[in-house]
Parts: structure tokens; C-alpha cells; sequence
């Protein structure tokens, strides 16, 4: 037996014999490739129902599925800011937020980590002189695993007429409590055991998205494998809701024994 302490496949769902099956299925059905890109003959019918899959899950209005997280990243923020416009990060996040937000070409600045009250000094001293402004957070985050303060986040952000974007790259799967923000991204290449990544949002915003995000327009579908094992993945996950209690269960029994901080 192999027991892994620093993978993200957190529920084991690569493995899942359902998951398996539906990546091959998909294969015999519609092949190994895309064979374009989404907006010219590379979409096929798993992309869809991933997208409906993920908005229902997420309780947003419509979802976007991009080739990886880092993808997705490195589009979402140059589609919403550029120069003249404000993109504050939280110090800590992943690097795929902070290449999007340099890409997009607006001011970055940062807030110090989790620190709501420095958020807010930071929009009060440069929101006045920028026309958009964006706050990029993560749920989870990746390294430190502590939760940002969302509920404090959105609230200062909407504020100052910021939007927020989240990562919730470590939380989809495992922590799913907690408020929403207008724009959420993820992976499913963690706890939904695949590969590829995602924005859920606004109609709009999805709408925009796929004529604007360069990750999105100018690179290759997603392969009909991977969207139908993470289709097959959400489908697992929605209907065996105890399972995302496991990997906390274990995480609080090993800082337990080891006398770490939870
Ligand atoms: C893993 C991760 C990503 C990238 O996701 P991929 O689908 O692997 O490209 C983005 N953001 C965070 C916080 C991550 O941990």
C-alpha cells in the first residue's frame, strides 16, 4: 500500500473505476484529441455538460472550461482588466494569479496575506485613481492550507466596486462552505482527479470570456477524456457527499498525533 501525504487527487477519484471508464468511453466515442480549438472544431458534447455540471455545483449562472488552472488564470484577468486598472493580490497567491494579473497589464499591488484590514487600506489609498479594479484570493491556499477570510474580502471589495476572483483550486471536493465570490476558478485536476480548469460567473462574464481570454480562444480544446472523467468525477463527488469529510478527517487525526497545529 501507498499512502501519500502531498498529492492533490484528494479523494482518489483518478482512480475511481467509474472515472476511468468514462475517460475511456470518451476515447472510443470521440478520440484522443480536441482537433482545434473550442471556437472552431474543438468543442464536443462532454465540454458542455461539464459546464452546466459546474455552474449547478457552484450555483452560478454559467461556467467556462479552459485547458488547465493555469490557463484559466493566465486568461479570467486580461479579459477584465488592463492599463489604467487595478488588480490587488493576496501576497501568497498561486503563481498562475499573479502571471494573469501581470499580463493583463493593469497596476498590481498586494495585500498582506488573509489581512482584510490592509485590503481595505490599500483600496482606500488607490481605488480613487485606477478605473477597474480586481481582488485576486484563493479559498484555500495551496502551500499554507489556511482559508482566506472571504466573507470580510467580498464585503471590502464590493466596497470600493471591486470584483473578486477565487481560487478554489484546493477548496472544490474538500471545503465547499463559506461565501461565493462573482468569479470562481478551479482546477479539476485536484480533488476532481482529471485535468483542465474552470471559470464559473455570470452569464456575461462566461460570454465575454470566450471571445476574450486569449488562454481560451488561441489554444486547444480540452481532450473528450479528460472532461468526461471530470464530469464523471462531480457526478461521484455530488452523490457521496461524506466523502469530502475524509481527507479533513485524516488531516486533523495526523496534526493531532503529531501534535501540529490543525
Ligand atoms: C494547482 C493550482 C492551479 C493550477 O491548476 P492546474 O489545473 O494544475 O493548472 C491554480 N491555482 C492554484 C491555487 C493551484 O493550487
Amino acid at each position: 500500500m501507498l499512502v501519500s501525504f502531498s498529492c492533490n487527487d484528494y479523494l482518489g477519484l483518478s482512480h475511481h473505476p467509474r472515472v476511468i471508464a468514462a475517460a475511456q468511453a470518451a476515447v472510443a466515442s470521440h478520440g484522443a484529441g480536441a482537433g482545434g480549438s473550442r471556437l472552431v472544431t474543438g468543442d464536443h458534447p462532454y465540454l458542455g455538460a461539464l459546464e452546466t455540471g459546474l455552474a449547478r455545483h457552484k450555483g452560478t449562472e454559467a461556467a467556462l472550461v479552459f485547458g488547465s488552472g493555469y490557463l484559466a488564470n493566465l486568461g479570467i484577468t486580461p479579459a477584465l482588466a488592463g492599463r489604467g486598472d487595478l488588480v490587488l493580490l493576496d501576497e501568497l497567491s498561486h503563481a498562475c494569479m499573479w502571471a494573469g494579473a501581470r499580463l493583463s497589464g493593469a497596476r498590481v499591488l498586494t495585500f498582506r496575506h488573509n489581512d482584510p484590514g490592509d485590503l481595505a487600506a490599500r483600496l482606500a489609498e488607490h481605488r480613487p485613481h485606477h478605473g477597474r479594479a480586481l481582488v485576486l484570493t484563493e479559498r484555500v491556499f495551496s502551500m499554507d492550507g489556511d482559508r482566506a477570510p472571504l466573507g470580510d474580502i467580498l464585503g471590502i471589495a464590493e466596497s470600493f466596486d471591486a470584483w473578486t476572483l477565487v481560487d478554489d483550486a484546493h477548496g472544490i471536493g474538500v471545503v465547499e462552505d463559506g461565501p461565493r465570490a462573482p468569479l470562481e476558478m478551479g482546477t479539476l485536476s485536484k480533488a476532481l482527479g482529471s485535468y483542465g480548469g474552470y471559470l464559473c460567473a455570470s452569464r456575461p462574464v462566461i460570454d465575454l470570456m470566450t471571445s476574450r481570454a486569449r488562454s481560451f480562444v488561441y489554444t486547444t480544446g480540452l481532450p473528450p477524456a479528460s472532461a468526461a472523467a471530470a464530469l464523471e468525477a462531480l457526478a461521484i463527488l455530488e452523490a457521496e457527499p461524506e466523502r469530502r469529510a475524509r481527507p479533513l478527517a485524516l488531516a486533523r487525526r495526523f496534526t493531532a498525533r503529531l501534535g501540529l497545529p490543525e
